[in-house]
């Protein structure tokens, strides 16, 4: 069977489904086993297969979810500052002196400015 086609919202939709098929099987199975016992067993049946079934899809929406969502990996930006300047810089070698590599948000947080020459950003501005 493949399920691959639909999406993990479409999976999640089934299993609903078919826990309720199951649940409604069940209460007919309750219904039928005061007339026929084995005709509620029956019915029984069906409704736990439903439910397996409903598990089932489920766990295979689960699965697609946590493919089609990887978890997000925001490359962090890292900037150099030399102890003595007010500005950041994107290549190390741009300052002429020892530099240091930091985070780009915390040296905009320590008031560090862009450095304009070899800011890849600086040209449109
Ligand atoms: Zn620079």
């Amino acid at each position: 069977m493949t399920l691959d086609k639909y999406s993990s919202k479409a999976l999640k939709r089934f299993s609903i489904i078919f826990i309720i098929l199951g649940i409604l099987w069940m209460l007919i199975g309750i219904v039928v086993c005061l007339s026929s016992l084995l005709g509620g067993i029956f019915f029984l049946v069906i409704g736990t297969l439903s439910i397996i079934q409903a598990v089932f899809y489920h766990k295979k929406a689960q699965l697609k979810n946590s493919k089609e969502k990887p978890v997000e990996q925001v490359p962090k930006t890292y900037v150099f500052v030399t102890p003595s300047g007010k500005k950041f810089h994107y290549n190390p070698s741009c300052s002429g002196e020892k530099c240091y590599r930091i985070p780009l948000d915390t040296a905009k947080k320590k008031g560090y400015t862009e450095c304009k020459r070899c800011s890849p950003y600086s040209n449109w501005s």
